[in-house]
Protein backbone atom coordinates (compact mmCIF):
# COMPACT_ATOMS: atom_id res chain seq x y z
CA UNK A 1 0.00 0.00 0.00
CA UNK A 2 1.21 3.51 -0.98
CA UNK A 3 -0.03 6.31 1.20
CA UNK A 4 -0.07 9.76 -0.42
CA UNK A 5 -0.68 13.34 1.23
CA UNK A 6 -2.22 16.01 -1.26
CA UNK A 7 -2.45 19.33 0.94
CA UNK A 8 -5.75 21.77 0.32
CA UNK A 9 -5.80 25.58 -0.33
CA UNK A 10 -5.77 26.88 2.82
CA UNK A 11 -8.47 29.46 2.83
CA UNK A 12 -7.38 31.36 5.81
CA UNK A 13 -3.84 31.12 7.94
CA UNK A 14 -3.50 28.28 10.07
CA UNK A 15 -6.14 26.04 9.32
CA UNK A 16 -4.07 23.65 6.50
CA UNK A 17 -5.57 20.88 5.44
CA UNK A 18 -4.74 17.53 3.33
CA UNK A 19 -6.65 14.70 1.59
CA UNK A 20 -4.89 11.62 1.51
CA UNK A 21 -5.23 8.60 -0.88
CA UNK A 22 -4.85 4.77 -0.67
CA UNK A 23 -3.09 3.15 -3.53
CA UNK A 24 -2.83 -0.71 -4.18
CA UNK A 25 -2.32 -2.75 -6.53
CA UNK A 26 0.28 -3.17 -9.61
CA UNK A 27 1.30 0.19 -10.66
CA UNK A 28 1.39 -1.03 -14.05
CA UNK A 29 -1.87 -3.12 -14.05
CA UNK A 30 -4.11 -2.76 -17.15
CA UNK A 31 -7.11 -1.49 -15.70
CA UNK A 32 -7.54 1.09 -12.78
CA UNK A 33 -10.29 1.77 -9.89
CA UNK A 34 -11.01 5.09 -7.53
CA UNK A 35 -13.13 4.91 -4.72
CA UNK A 36 -13.86 7.77 -2.51
CA UNK A 37 -16.46 8.42 0.56
CA UNK A 38 -18.13 10.98 2.31
CA UNK A 39 -17.65 13.93 -0.16
CA UNK A 40 -20.85 15.03 1.26
CA UNK A 41 -18.95 14.79 4.35
CA UNK A 42 -22.71 14.29 6.36
CA UNK A 43 -22.90 10.92 4.80
CA UNK A 44 -21.07 9.03 6.71
CA UNK A 45 -21.77 5.01 5.81
CA UNK A 46 -19.20 5.40 3.04
CA UNK A 47 -16.44 6.28 5.07
CA UNK A 48 -16.64 3.00 7.39
CA UNK A 49 -16.68 1.01 3.86
CA UNK A 50 -13.96 2.63 2.11
CA UNK A 51 -12.08 1.94 5.89
CA UNK A 52 -13.24 -1.86 5.68
CA UNK A 53 -11.74 -1.78 1.85
CA UNK A 54 -8.55 -0.70 2.75
CA UNK A 55 -8.01 -3.60 4.94
CA UNK A 56 -9.52 -5.82 1.86
CA UNK A 57 -7.73 -4.21 -0.24
CA UNK A 58 -4.12 -4.55 2.03
CA UNK A 59 -5.02 -8.12 2.36
CA UNK A 60 -5.27 -8.80 -1.54
CA UNK A 61 -2.25 -7.11 -2.16
CA UNK A 62 -0.41 -9.13 0.44
CA UNK A 63 -2.01 -12.29 -1.88
CA UNK A 64 -1.27 -10.97 -4.71
CA UNK A 65 -5.04 -11.14 -5.93
CA UNK A 66 -5.19 -7.65 -7.01
CA UNK A 67 -5.37 -7.33 -10.75
CA UNK A 68 -6.18 -3.37 -11.01
CA UNK A 69 -4.46 -0.46 -8.96
CA UNK A 70 -6.68 0.87 -7.18
CA UNK A 71 -6.54 4.25 -5.71
CA UNK A 72 -9.11 4.72 -1.87
CA UNK A 73 -9.86 7.91 -0.84
CA UNK A 74 -11.54 7.54 2.27
CA UNK A 75 -12.31 11.61 3.81
CA UNK A 76 -12.79 13.53 0.11
CA UNK A 77 -13.94 16.13 2.24
CA UNK A 78 -11.90 17.31 5.40
CA UNK A 79 -13.38 20.95 4.79
CA UNK A 80 -17.23 19.66 4.96
CA UNK A 81 -16.45 17.00 7.72
CA UNK A 82 -15.33 19.98 10.21
CA UNK A 83 -18.57 21.55 9.31
CA UNK A 84 -20.45 21.38 12.84
CA UNK A 85 -22.80 23.95 13.80
CA UNK A 86 -24.72 23.92 17.55
CA UNK A 87 -24.68 19.83 17.45
CA UNK A 88 -25.76 19.53 14.18
CA UNK A 89 -23.45 18.04 11.72
CA UNK A 90 -23.57 19.92 8.21
CA UNK A 91 -21.19 18.81 5.59
CA UNK A 92 -23.38 18.84 1.81
CA UNK A 93 -22.21 22.55 1.11
CA UNK A 94 -19.69 25.40 1.35
CA UNK A 95 -20.27 27.72 3.56
CA UNK A 96 -18.09 30.36 1.56
CA UNK A 97 -19.84 30.11 -2.01
CA UNK A 98 -22.95 28.26 -0.36
CA UNK A 99 -22.19 25.38 -3.47
CA UNK A 100 -22.91 22.12 -2.81
CA UNK A 101 -19.42 19.86 -2.67
CA UNK A 102 -21.22 17.59 -5.41
CA UNK A 103 -21.81 20.27 -7.85
CA UNK A 104 -20.02 22.58 -10.16
CA UNK A 105 -16.90 20.58 -10.71
CA UNK A 106 -13.77 21.80 -13.17
CA UNK A 107 -15.28 20.96 -16.71
CA UNK A 108 -12.14 20.77 -18.79
CA UNK A 109 -13.77 19.42 -22.58
CA UNK A 110 -13.49 22.62 -24.20
CA UNK A 111 -9.61 22.55 -23.40
CA UNK A 112 -9.34 19.26 -24.38
CA UNK A 113 -11.22 18.91 -27.16
CA UNK A 114 -9.34 22.28 -28.47
CA UNK A 115 -6.01 20.95 -27.80
CA UNK A 116 -7.02 17.33 -30.09
CA UNK A 117 -8.80 19.74 -32.85
CA UNK A 118 -5.46 21.26 -33.19
CA UNK A 119 -3.39 18.22 -33.48
CA UNK A 120 -5.37 15.33 -34.06
CA UNK A 121 -3.99 14.02 -37.31
CA UNK A 122 -1.14 12.97 -34.64
CA UNK A 123 -2.62 13.06 -31.80
CA UNK A 124 -5.40 10.46 -32.33
CA UNK A 125 -5.42 7.59 -34.63
CA UNK A 126 -7.63 4.66 -35.62
CA UNK A 127 -6.72 2.66 -31.90
CA UNK A 128 -8.77 3.10 -29.57
CA UNK A 129 -6.18 2.06 -26.70
CA UNK A 130 -3.46 4.55 -28.01
CA UNK A 131 -6.23 7.16 -28.50
CA UNK A 132 -7.65 6.07 -24.83
CA UNK A 133 -4.56 6.66 -23.30
CA UNK A 134 -3.58 10.48 -24.99
CA UNK A 135 -6.63 11.56 -23.84
CA UNK A 136 -6.31 10.57 -20.54
CA UNK A 137 -2.87 12.48 -20.42
CA UNK A 138 -4.44 15.45 -21.76
CA UNK A 139 -6.79 15.23 -19.53
CA UNK A 140 -4.84 15.08 -16.14
CA UNK A 141 -2.66 17.62 -18.12
CA UNK A 142 -5.59 19.76 -18.14
CA UNK A 143 -6.56 19.68 -14.59
CA UNK A 144 -3.04 20.33 -13.87
CA UNK A 145 -2.74 22.89 -15.30
CA UNK A 146 -5.59 25.17 -13.62
CA UNK A 147 -4.54 27.02 -10.34
CA UNK A 148 -7.57 26.36 -7.27
CA UNK A 149 -8.56 30.14 -6.56
CA UNK A 150 -10.67 28.87 -3.45
CA UNK A 151 -10.65 25.70 -0.70
CA UNK A 152 -14.13 24.68 -2.57
CA UNK A 153 -12.08 24.31 -5.78
CA UNK A 154 -9.10 22.56 -4.15
CA UNK A 155 -10.93 20.08 -2.96
CA UNK A 156 -12.05 19.06 -6.26
CA UNK A 157 -9.44 19.16 -8.16
CA UNK A 158 -7.43 17.11 -5.73
CA UNK A 159 -10.00 14.68 -6.18
CA UNK A 160 -10.48 14.89 -9.94
CA UNK A 161 -6.06 14.67 -10.61
CA UNK A 162 -6.48 11.66 -8.56
CA UNK A 163 -9.64 10.38 -10.62
CA UNK A 164 -9.11 11.18 -13.90
CA UNK A 165 -7.20 8.41 -15.65
CA UNK A 166 -9.60 6.16 -13.92
CA UNK A 167 -11.29 3.31 -15.64
CA UNK A 168 -13.80 3.19 -12.62
CA UNK A 169 -14.61 5.66 -10.38
CA UNK A 170 -17.01 4.72 -7.42
CA UNK A 171 -18.34 7.80 -5.49
CA UNK A 172 -19.58 6.83 -2.60
CA UNK A 173 -22.71 8.93 -1.07
CA UNK A 174 -25.64 8.24 0.80
CA UNK A 175 -29.11 9.60 1.04
CA UNK A 176 -31.56 11.32 4.09
CA UNK A 177 -33.45 8.15 4.88
CA UNK A 178 -32.98 5.47 2.66
CA UNK A 179 -32.93 2.09 0.89
CA UNK A 180 -29.61 1.06 -1.37
CA UNK A 181 -29.93 2.99 -4.62
CA UNK A 182 -27.39 4.38 -7.24
CA UNK A 183 -26.91 6.57 -9.98
CA UNK A 184 -24.81 5.95 -13.09
CA UNK A 185 -24.80 6.50 -17.14
CA UNK A 186 -27.04 4.58 -19.68
CA UNK A 187 -23.93 3.34 -21.49
CA UNK A 188 -22.14 2.38 -18.03
CA UNK A 189 -25.00 0.61 -16.59
CA UNK A 190 -23.85 -2.88 -18.78
CA UNK A 191 -20.41 -2.43 -16.66
CA UNK A 192 -22.50 -1.69 -12.91
CA UNK A 193 -25.16 -3.96 -13.26
CA UNK A 194 -23.75 -6.88 -11.97
CA UNK A 195 -22.57 -4.59 -9.03
CA UNK A 196 -26.42 -3.24 -8.32
CA UNK A 197 -27.37 -7.11 -7.98
CA UNK A 198 -24.16 -7.92 -4.95
CA UNK A 199 -25.30 -4.52 -3.70
CA UNK A 200 -28.79 -5.08 -3.65
CA UNK A 201 -29.87 -1.80 -5.32
CA UNK A 202 -33.83 -1.04 -4.72
CA UNK A 203 -33.49 2.11 -7.51
CA UNK A 204 -30.92 2.23 -10.27
CA UNK A 205 -31.01 5.98 -11.88
CA UNK A 206 -29.78 6.62 -15.37
CA UNK A 207 -28.86 9.83 -17.08
CA UNK A 208 -26.06 11.19 -19.41
CA UNK A 209 -26.43 14.68 -18.48
CA UNK A 210 -27.95 15.51 -14.88
CA UNK A 211 -27.28 18.78 -15.24
CA UNK A 212 -25.27 19.67 -11.88
CA UNK A 213 -21.22 18.87 -13.31
CA UNK A 214 -21.56 16.48 -10.19
CA UNK A 215 -18.12 14.44 -9.75
CA UNK A 216 -19.06 11.10 -11.62
CA UNK A 217 -20.38 13.21 -14.64
CA UNK A 218 -16.84 15.25 -14.83
CA UNK A 219 -15.61 12.34 -16.27
CA UNK A 220 -18.15 10.93 -18.11
CA UNK A 221 -19.60 13.65 -19.81
CA UNK A 222 -16.06 14.93 -21.17
CA UNK A 223 -16.00 11.10 -23.16
CA UNK A 224 -19.12 11.60 -23.90
CA UNK A 225 -18.74 14.79 -25.74
CA UNK A 226 -15.05 13.59 -27.32
CA UNK A 227 -16.91 10.58 -28.95
CA UNK A 228 -19.73 12.93 -30.18
CA UNK A 229 -16.86 15.29 -31.33
CA UNK A 230 -14.72 13.06 -32.80
CA UNK A 231 -16.57 9.54 -33.13
CA UNK A 232 -16.94 9.87 -36.82
CA UNK A 233 -13.04 10.01 -37.81
CA UNK A 234 -11.30 8.17 -34.45
CA UNK A 235 -12.61 5.33 -32.65
CA UNK A 236 -12.94 7.00 -29.14
CA UNK A 237 -13.75 4.50 -25.93
CA UNK A 238 -15.29 5.53 -22.73
CA UNK A 239 -12.07 6.38 -20.84
CA UNK A 240 -14.30 5.95 -17.26
CA UNK A 241 -17.30 4.67 -16.26
CA UNK A 242 -18.78 6.15 -13.00
CA UNK A 243 -20.95 5.34 -10.40
CA UNK A 244 -22.45 7.50 -7.17
CA UNK A 245 -23.40 4.56 -4.91
CA UNK A 246 -26.31 5.90 -1.73
CA UNK A 247 -25.78 3.21 1.14
CA UNK A 248 -29.10 3.76 2.20
CA UNK A 249 -29.56 6.64 4.99
CA UNK A 250 -27.29 9.10 7.08
CA UNK A 251 -28.38 7.32 9.75
CA UNK A 252 -26.81 3.57 8.52
CA UNK A 253 -23.71 3.55 9.86
CA UNK A 254 -23.40 -0.11 11.12
CA UNK A 255 -20.81 -2.94 10.85
CA UNK A 256 -23.19 -5.29 9.32
CA UNK A 257 -24.20 -3.16 6.54
CA UNK A 258 -20.91 -1.68 6.13
CA UNK A 259 -19.53 -5.36 5.64
CA UNK A 260 -22.08 -6.40 2.88
CA UNK A 261 -21.30 -3.27 0.84
CA UNK A 262 -17.44 -3.79 0.92
CA UNK A 263 -18.18 -7.64 -0.13
CA UNK A 264 -20.52 -6.07 -2.80
CA UNK A 265 -17.48 -3.71 -4.11
CA UNK A 266 -15.02 -7.06 -3.70
CA UNK A 267 -17.57 -8.85 -5.58
CA UNK A 268 -17.99 -6.80 -8.25
CA UNK A 269 -14.12 -6.44 -8.56
CA UNK A 270 -13.75 -10.03 -8.96
CA UNK A 271 -16.68 -10.13 -10.93
CA UNK A 272 -15.07 -7.71 -13.07
CA UNK A 273 -11.53 -9.50 -12.90
CA UNK A 274 -10.02 -6.78 -11.08
CA UNK A 275 -9.63 -9.31 -7.97
CA UNK A 276 -8.20 -12.47 -9.27
CA UNK A 277 -10.55 -15.12 -7.91
CA UNK A 278 -14.25 -16.56 -8.35
CA UNK A 279 -17.33 -14.30 -8.14
CA UNK A 280 -20.58 -15.40 -6.01
CA UNK A 281 -23.86 -15.94 -8.70
CA UNK A 282 -25.49 -12.97 -9.31
CA UNK A 283 -28.43 -12.34 -7.49
CA UNK A 284 -31.47 -11.43 -8.75
CA UNK A 285 -31.84 -7.01 -9.29
CA UNK A 286 -34.66 -6.14 -6.74
CA UNK A 287 -35.85 -3.27 -9.12
CA UNK A 288 -35.38 -2.23 -12.61
CA UNK A 289 -33.37 0.52 -13.83
CA UNK A 290 -35.17 3.45 -14.26
CA UNK A 291 -34.12 6.73 -16.47
CA UNK A 292 -33.46 10.06 -13.81
CA UNK A 293 -35.80 11.45 -16.14
CA UNK A 294 -38.39 9.30 -14.97
CA UNK A 295 -38.19 10.16 -11.49
CA UNK A 296 -40.04 11.90 -8.86
CA UNK A 297 -39.26 14.26 -6.45
CA UNK A 298 -42.50 14.58 -3.95
CA UNK A 299 -42.99 18.42 -2.72
CA UNK A 300 -44.88 19.16 0.46
CA UNK A 301 -47.83 21.31 -0.63
CA UNK A 302 -47.98 23.37 2.62
CA UNK A 303 -45.63 24.07 5.57
CA UNK A 304 -46.53 21.64 8.62
CA UNK A 305 -45.41 18.79 10.72
CA UNK A 306 -44.35 15.30 8.06
CA UNK A 307 -46.25 12.32 8.87
CA UNK A 308 -44.78 9.63 7.32
CA UNK A 309 -47.49 6.54 5.89
CA UNK A 310 -44.63 4.62 4.19
CA UNK A 311 -41.15 3.52 4.52
CA UNK A 312 -38.07 3.26 2.35
CA UNK A 313 -37.88 0.63 -0.14
CA UNK A 314 -41.82 0.52 -0.68
CA UNK A 315 -43.34 0.21 -4.41
CA UNK A 316 -46.08 2.43 -4.75
CA UNK A 317 -49.47 2.95 -6.94
CA UNK A 318 -50.34 6.42 -8.89
CA UNK A 319 -51.93 8.10 -6.16
CA UNK A 320 -50.54 6.18 -3.00
CA UNK A 321 -50.58 7.69 0.23
CA UNK A 322 -47.02 9.19 1.31
CA UNK A 323 -47.21 11.61 3.77
CA UNK A 324 -49.41 13.88 5.75
CA UNK A 325 -48.53 17.49 6.36
CA UNK A 326 -50.54 19.01 9.11
CA UNK A 327 -50.33 22.77 10.19
CA UNK A 328 -52.01 22.37 13.98
CA UNK A 329 -52.97 25.64 14.21
CA UNK A 330 -55.22 25.66 11.18
CA UNK A 331 -56.15 22.39 11.56
CA UNK A 332 -55.11 21.75 7.71
CA UNK A 333 -54.38 18.70 6.72
CA UNK A 334 -52.29 18.38 3.12
CA UNK A 335 -52.31 14.90 1.71
CA UNK A 336 -48.82 13.97 -0.17
CA UNK A 337 -49.99 11.29 -2.85
CA UNK A 338 -47.53 9.47 -5.45
CA UNK A 339 -47.72 11.12 -8.95
CA UNK A 340 -46.96 7.73 -10.44
CA UNK A 341 -46.50 4.11 -9.57
CA UNK A 342 -42.97 3.17 -8.60
CA UNK A 343 -40.21 2.41 -5.78
CA UNK A 344 -40.09 5.05 -3.03
CA UNK A 345 -36.33 5.01 -2.51
CA UNK A 346 -35.81 7.83 -0.07
CA UNK A 347 -37.28 10.67 2.23
CA UNK A 348 -36.62 13.39 4.06
CA UNK A 349 -35.40 13.27 7.70
CA UNK A 350 -36.84 15.97 8.48
CA UNK A 351 -40.35 16.15 10.53
CA UNK A 352 -41.29 20.14 9.66
CA UNK A 353 -41.95 20.61 6.41
CA UNK A 354 -41.18 23.58 4.84
CA UNK A 355 -43.76 24.49 2.09
CA UNK A 356 -42.33 22.95 -1.53
CA UNK A 357 -39.89 20.97 0.59
CA UNK A 358 -39.19 17.84 -0.86
CA UNK A 359 -40.76 14.67 1.00
CA UNK A 360 -40.09 11.99 -0.87
CA UNK A 361 -38.06 10.42 -3.95
CA UNK A 362 -40.19 7.74 -6.29
CA UNK A 363 -37.98 5.69 -9.12
CA UNK A 364 -40.92 5.58 -11.37
CA UNK A 365 -41.04 4.26 -15.52
CA UNK A 366 -42.87 7.31 -17.07
CA UNK A 367 -40.02 10.12 -18.18
CA UNK A 368 -41.15 13.56 -17.68
CA UNK A 369 -38.50 15.39 -16.34
CA UNK A 370 -35.35 17.27 -18.08
CA UNK A 371 -32.41 19.89 -17.78
CA UNK A 372 -31.26 19.59 -14.26
CA UNK A 373 -32.52 16.38 -12.64
CA UNK A 374 -31.01 16.79 -9.23
CA UNK A 375 -31.90 18.04 -5.96
CA UNK A 376 -30.59 20.97 -4.47
ZN1 LIG B 1 -24.26 12.78 -1.33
Amino acid sequence: MEHQSHPLLSPVPGTERRIDSFHFGPADAERSLYVQASLHADELPGMLVAWKLKQRFEALEAEGRLRARVTLVPVANPNGLDQQLMDTPLGRYDFESVGNFNRRFVDVFETISAGLEADADTALSDEAKANCGEIRRRFRQALEAITPRSAFESTHLVLQRLACEADYVLDLHCDFNAVEHLYTTPAAWPTFEPFARYFGSKASLLATDSGGASFDECFTLVWERLREQFGDRYPIPYGSESITVELRGQQDVYHPLADRDAQAIIDWMTHAGLIEGQAPALPALPYPATPLEAMDFVHAPIGGLLVFAVEPGTLVDAGDLIAEVIDPLADHVAEVRAPQAGMLYSRSQRRMATAGMIVADIAGHRSHRSGYLLAP
